[in-house]
């Protein structure tokens, strides 16, 4: 699928409505997780990482880091896209990654903060009310993903975790320590 995208600074506003298609569950998702979004989606399914790697999620290792997604079923479709009554749903809605609750917006990079693009691809442009970028969920994703990689990389390349190693022992942290966001904006700032 071709993507194009509407640059979007911090006073614009869009007309957007979700119009609960599912294309973006079905089309090529490849949702990025970090360590936050695993363990919620491990919690709500009663689930440990292990039993979720390979079934629900999986990890690509590129230049040493461990980087998860959503799992594929096949032609992009999203392993948690079900259909009830022949409506496409998420099985795991309340806990769903960032990534999927910010669709169509798209962050560009976690040093700019009062950019967002917008994915045209998504038929509930141009519906619904004109609203504003949702700015608060795209800084709690910044905030989850910097503190997600700042520790892998601290974890595999000064403590010599191997990448998925590193990536079970964030889940751990973030599972078992209530602390653990706390501290690490403290370490990242
Ligand atoms: S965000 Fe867009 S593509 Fe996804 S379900 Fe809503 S309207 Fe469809
Ligand atoms: S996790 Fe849910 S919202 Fe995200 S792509 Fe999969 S089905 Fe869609």
């Amino acid at each position: 699928m071709e993507h194009n995208y509407i640059k979007l600074t911090y006073k614009d506003k869009i007309r957007f409505g979700c119009l609960r298609c599912g294309r973006c569950c079905s089309s090529g998702p490849n949702v990025g997780l970090t360590a936050f979004d695993i363990h919620r989606i491990a919690r709500f399914l009663d689930l440990n990482w292990r039993e979720l790697k390979g079934r629900y999620i999986i990890a690509v290792i590129a230049d040493m880091i461990a980087i998860p997604t959503i799992r594929d079923i096949g032609g992009g479709r999203c392993v948690f896209l079900e259909y009830i009554n022949r409506q496409p749903s998420c099985s795991i809605y309340p806990v769903r990654p960032i990534r999927c609750r910010l669709y169509p917006f798209i962050p560009p990079n976690l040093s700019k903060e009062r950019i967002v693009y917008v994915d045209r691809c998504c038929p509930g442009l141009d519906t619904g009310a004109e609203i504003d970028p949702p700015w608060r969920l795209l800084e709690e994703y910044r905030l989850e993903t910097k503190i997600h990689y700042s520790k892998l990389y601290r974890l595999i390349f000064e403590e010599g975790y191997q990448p998925l190693n590193a990536l079970e022992r964030i889940i751990e942290d973030v599972k078992r320590t209530k602390t653990f966001r706390r501290e690490a904006i403290r370490v990242i700032h």
